[in-house]
């Protein structure tokens, strides 16, 4: 499971996050709905450790993390971005393989078996020698699950992976993510995909102004929201 309790975060003078809460408890999926700087993303940062929080708690199956060495916390929650994040000089098996190597310090063969596997779990099992400019966004961003999964995460953050790719591409990467979450994988999603949310989410997740509006699972959510707030983003969305 993982869990922000009463979690806080400021940039300067400004109360990015005043107090959101999110439990995802192990195997399940939690999608994270909301307007433009609600917070998603600092809330998604500040879970695998990549923003350092001002105040309140995360727990990963039930430990506090701000005790934890932060490469194991990142180790542990894996990441995925809009923009993939891949390194642009290395191929998609020497984007997987150099944190196997230098956070995980295993040897090269091993590395390599692992690498040339993730991609074959993500259908692209013929492209481990291209360079992101060579793959296309869906592709690019299927090395980029391919490489967070290769950690052995207990959990995964998406932030947003299908907002920068062309409509056609959209659906293989939620397909992909749904059989994730059907394997069992804990998962927190940060989406604008509402027909993704409603049909993979255990409990959706509403953030305004930094703080968790409201929460439940996605029927509740999508067909009989209670605050004002979330009336109207449903309006503007659905
Ligand atoms: P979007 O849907 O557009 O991605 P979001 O809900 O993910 O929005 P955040 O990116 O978490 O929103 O941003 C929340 C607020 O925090 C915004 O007002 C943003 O301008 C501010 N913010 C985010 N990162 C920083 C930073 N590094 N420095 C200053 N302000 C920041
Ligand atoms: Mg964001």
């Amino acid at each position: 499971s993982l869990e922000a309790r009463d979690v806080r975060m400021r940039f300067g003078p400004v109360e990015v996050l005043r107090g959101a809460d999110l439990l995802a408890p192990a195997g399940e999926v939690v999608c994270v709905i909301g307007p433009s700087g609600s917070g998603k993303s600092t809330l998604l940062r500040c879970l695998n450790g990549l923003e350092t929080r001002s105040a309140g708690r995360i727990l990963l199956g039930g430990e506090d993390t701000s005790t934890m060495d932060i490469n194991v916390l990142r180790q542990r929650v894996g990441m995925v971005f809009q923009h993939f994040n891949l390194f642009p000089h290395k191929t998609a098996a020497q984007n997987i393989m150099l944190a196997l190597r230098h956070v995980k310090k295993m040897p090269q063969e091993q590395a390599e078996a692992i690498a040339r596997q993730r991609l074959r779990d993500v259908g692209l099992a013929d492209r481990a020698g291209h360079r992101p400019t060579q793959l296309s966004g869906g592709q690019q961003q299927r090395v980029a699950i391919a490489r967070a999964l290769a950690m052995e995460p207990q959990v995964m953050l998406f932030d947003e992976v299908t907002s920068a790719l062309d409509p056609e591409l959209v659906k293989g990467i939620l397909q992909l993510m749904a059989d994730l979450a059907r394997g069992g994988m804990t998962m927190v999603v940060v989406t604008h995909e509402m027909g993704f949310a409603r049909k993979v989410a255990d409990t959706v997740v509403f953030m305004d102004a930094g703080v968790v509006v409201e929460s439940g699972p996605p029927e509740q959510i999508f067909d009989a929201p209670s605050s004002p707030r979330l009336k109207t983003f449903l309006s503007q969305v659905l």
